[in-house]
């Protein structure tokens, strides 16, 4: 089959042109990869011939979901019925690869990404978001600049206060609902808030038990009146990272756990791959630059470092893998696993740059 991944960074392929230049060079790429393939039958390379005849019309006409995209991943393979288009939120470059299985790895930080909904208030200011967090968009907007009336004569002092907390809290009341709604419509991973210290509070009372669960500690630091989508972008990054590396903290540290006793956790290339033979990992922890070179049994897919001859399961006929990453991870995602690449903590080192934590 073919895997094609076409770059769309708003920089740099946002014109039409840029983005011919770029599937024509994917496209011929991978022309020439077929004129050089030797291990592949007569019928083989008619079928991908066809298949990539059928990603060029594709990606030049006006179907594709570009608007959006950081990216899209294709999947094309005549020989299975299978034409499949998925739009990625990051930008990532632009590769083809033909193989047996599909390349899935740019999909894996695609996958890890979170949703968050973020809102942000002041007195009178609101504003909900939601997205993955270099993907953000409104959902709601709230300018409730408080009428004239309290500013009449006759009123007390305290009165005139009373009053303006009162409407403060409505209007607070009225971002939370915004908030509560549209964590029940859409599905979002993580929330956060933002705010002057003493307002943030008081929004978060009106938030409901779901959408508190999920609250990421600490505030989203931004003046609303004055901060523009960078400057927010900017201030939420600081709590995405803070939350991924606790993220990955939990995973290392249940890794570690199950290692050290003998129970739920291997580390090691070798360990970690008879675990996803064995059908057996729950979360496949991986270090950004964790490569190897191995084989995989062409009928039963079992996955090895040293080939020798035949899979020693059934017998069937093994294929060289140049990178033992992309086979893991397949593995991995097959037997619902989730991937968890590893950024902020050098804990896989030891270990080679690769653990599994098991189900059993
Ligand atoms: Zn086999």
């Amino acid at each position: 089959m073919i895997s094609l991944y076409l770059d769309l960074d708003p920089e740099r392929f946002a014109t039409p042109p840029a983005r011919s230049a770029q599937i024509r060079s994917l496209i011929d790429q991978a022309a020439r990869e077929l004129d050089a393939s030797d291990g592949l039958s007569h019928d083989e390379l008619v079928t991908l011939r066809a298949d990539l005849q059928r990603l060029d019309s594709y990606l030049s006409s006006r179907e594709p979901p570009f608007q959006g995209a950081g990216a899209l991943g294709v999947f094309c393979s005549g020989a299975d019925d299978l034409f499949e288009v998925i739009q990625l939120s990051r930008p990532t470059s632009g590769r083809v690869v033909i193989g047996r299985s599909p390349f899935v790895e740019p999909l894996v930080s695609a996958l890890q990404q979170r949703r968050w909904l973020v809102a942000l208030v002041s007195r009178r200011l609101g504003r909900v978001l939601g997205g993955p967090v270099d993907q953000l968009t409104e959902h709601q907007n709230f300018d409730e600049y408080v009428h004239g009336q309290h500013d009449q004569g006759g009123w007390s002092q305290a009165r005139y206060e009373r009053s303006v907390e009162k409407d403060t809290d409505d209007h607070l009341r009225r971002v939370a609902e915004g908030v509560n709604q549209r964590w029940r419509e859409q599905r979002f991973d993580r929330a956060a808030v933002g705010g002057p210290v003493e307002i943030v509070p008081r929004l978060e009372a009106f938030l409901s038990a779901e959408v508190k669960a999920c609250l990421v500690p600490g505030r989203v630091e931004v003046d609303l009146s004055s901060a523009g989508d960078e400057a927010i972008r900017g201030a939420l990054a600081k709590l995405v990272l803070k939350d991924e590396e606790e993220r990955e903290r939990e995973a290392l540290d249940r890794l570690a756990a199950g290692v050290g006793s003998g129970g739920r956790g291997v580390g090691g290339p070798e360990d970690t791959l008879e675990a996803l033979n064995e059908r057996r990992v729950r979360v496949l922890l991986l270090e950004p630059g964790f490569d190897r070179q191995g084989a995989r049994c062409q009928s039963c897919g079992l996955l090895m470092l040293q080939p020798s001859g035949a899979c020693p399961a059934d017998g069937g006929a093994l294929e060289t893998l140049e990178h033992m990453r992309e086979g893991a991870i397949e593995a991995a995602l097959a037997q619902g696993a989730e991937v968890m690449v590893v950024r902020h903590h050098p804990d896989l080192g030891p270990l080679q740059g690769v653990g599994a934590i098991l189900r059993f």
